[in-house]
Order: C-alpha cells, then structure tokens, then sequence
C-alpha cells in the first residue's frame, strides 16, 4: 500500500455485542421516529461504505496542495450544512483502530478534518428520558448524513476525502479533537468545548489537502476545573465512570468501564447523564470561565 494511507497501529476497538441488547424505543409510541432515524443512520454508513471503496480502488500517491481560500469554503460549508465545530490536524495512526466492525474502514489519508454536531439542550436535558435517547440517535444520522455531504463538496473540488461515520468510525475521535485544539477530555471521556461542552457528537473526514489551517494550542483548564468537580461520577447510575483514569499501555486513556456502562446506555438509548450532570453543559464554558 501507498505511504499516504495511514493504517491501524494495533489499537483495538470495543467489540459490542449488540444483538445482546434491544433498544427499547423501538417498542415505544416514538418507534415510527426511531426507525426512522435509524434507517437513515444506515444510509449515512453505506453511503460512506461505498464511497470508501470508490476511494481507495485507485488512492492519489501523494497529498494535494490547498490554499486558505479551499480551508474557508469548507469552513463554510460546514456551517451552511449544520457543523457547529470544525478542527483540523495530521492524522495519528496510534488513534486508529484495528478492527472497524461499522464501517471496515483500514486506510486513512494524511489529513483530518474533525467535526462535531450539537445536541439539542433541552432534549439532552431530560437525559435518561426518551427525548434524550432520540436525540443522541438522531445526531448520529444527521451528522453522517452531512459528512456525507462535505465530503462530496470536497471531492468536487478534485481532492481525496474518506468519511468517518460518526456511528462506530475506524479512529478514537475524542483525541483526535484534541489534537485539534478543539477542547479537552472530561473525567466521563467526552471531548468538552468550549462552544457545547460535553453536547456534541464527533466524526472526521480524512482527506490528501494539505497544508492544513494551522492553530495555536490552547490550555482550555478543563482539566483543572474537572479535577474539583467530579459531579458526573456521582451521579453516574452504573458507577462506570473511574475516578483515575486508565492509561493504557498504548498511551490512550480510558475513563469509563464500558461493560458497566453499556446495560444502562441500552436500556435508556443513550443514558447521557454525564452529559446532562456537566457544569459546560448546563452553565456553558463561558460562564464558569467568565474571564476567558
Ligand atoms: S452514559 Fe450513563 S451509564 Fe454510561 S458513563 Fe455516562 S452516566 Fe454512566
Ligand atoms: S461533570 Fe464535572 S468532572 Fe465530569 S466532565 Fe463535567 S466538569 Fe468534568
């Protein structure tokens, strides 16, 4: 394979046995919504899964110039198409997984543009409730349906672009954000902005334009104020959120006991209490760092 495609180091993915679990909202008076959704989020996945295979029949064999003025009509796309969030760093191969059950996604290009998508507030604020639950599914089809989109927009312009769909997505998103100066992990894992705190789904496009927009890193005290806080632990009905963190020997870290956690996330589609419980979700970054 050519140098530009970035495979998996070795890192291995949770295997997530979901036949063992149903989602309960597909028994409810919202199933026509969920199924809905769903069907669209199986849309999004195919779609990127077809596009992928397009991609990678014939790869391009090195990266492929772009000025600040293609960086500013992404950017813009990606307002006009709903993305709230949008970073952008190297692709790191320690970040890639090895065994992409989803989407069978094994080679990504150079670059990656990380996007996120907000969560409505006040559906996330009824978390572990039934529009909370709809809410969290239905980030994952919209999201994949607008990456979907981009990455159409980019490939129109004559470059490479492969889409990691949100639902699953062959690469640890959270720390790629973080590469991407686009906010820092909080104690229950999730990437917190400054724009949507811990609300926002993430996904990334990898693609072969190069340079990339460059950005300053910033020390968002996330950490910090997390340190003091530690509410989403409490409050976390499955006590699946560790108090240290895990570092693993592959340097990622890990914050939440998976085995634990899932049951509930199931049984609730979606849980989210972590996310509802966090001071940036409910007071929002600006407020509790009024000086920044
Ligand atoms: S999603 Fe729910 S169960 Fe899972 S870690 Fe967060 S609060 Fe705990
Ligand atoms: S609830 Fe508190 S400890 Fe947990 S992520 Fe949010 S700020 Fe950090």
């Amino acid at each position: 394979m050519d140098d530009l495609l970035k495979k998996s180091r070795g890192l291995k993915t949770r295997i997530i046995e979901i036949n063992n679990y149903t989602i309960p909202l597909l028994n409810s008076p919202m199933a026509d919504t969920v199924s809905k959704i769903i069907t669209k989020i199986i849309n999004g996945v195919n779609k990127a899964k077809k596009d992928y295979k397009k991609e990678i029949k014939i790869p391009p064999k090195e990266v492929q110039f772009a000025s600040e003025e293609f960086w500013d009509e992404i950017i813009e796309k990606a307002k006009t198409l709903g993305i709230g969030l949008i970073g952008f760093t190297p692709i790191d191969e320690n970040f890639i997984f090895e065994n992409d059950s989803i989407s069978r996604i094994k080679f990504l290009y150079d670059n990656g543009i990380v996007l996120g998508m907000e969560m409505n507030y006040d559906a996330m604020e009824t978390a572990p409730d039934t529009p909370a639950g709809i809410e969290s599914l239905n980030i994952y089809a919209e999201l994949g349906h607008t990456m979907n989109q981009l990455a159409d927009f980019i490939r129109s312009k004559g470059f490479s672009a492969i889409v990691c769909h949100p639902l699953g997505g062959p690469i640890l998103f959270p720390a790629m954000a973080v590469k991407a100066n686009m906010g820092e992990i909080g104690r229950q894992g999730l990437l917190i902005s400054k724009k949507y705190g811990p609300r926002q789904r993430l996904s990334m496009i990898a693609t072969n334009a190069s340079p990339l927009p460059e950005h300053t890193p910033e020390d968002f005290k996330i950490h910090e104020y997390c340190k003091k806080c530690g509410i989403c632990i409490k409050k976390c009905p499955s006590k699946a959120i560790y108090e240290e963190p895990i570092i693993n020997q592959d340097g990622t870290i890990t914050h939440i006991d998976w085995k634990k956690c899932i049951e509930y996330f199931y049984k609730t589609t979606g849980c989210s209490i972590c996310i509802q419980v966090c001071p940036f979700h409910k007071i929002g970054y600006k407020k509790i760092f009024k000086d920044r």
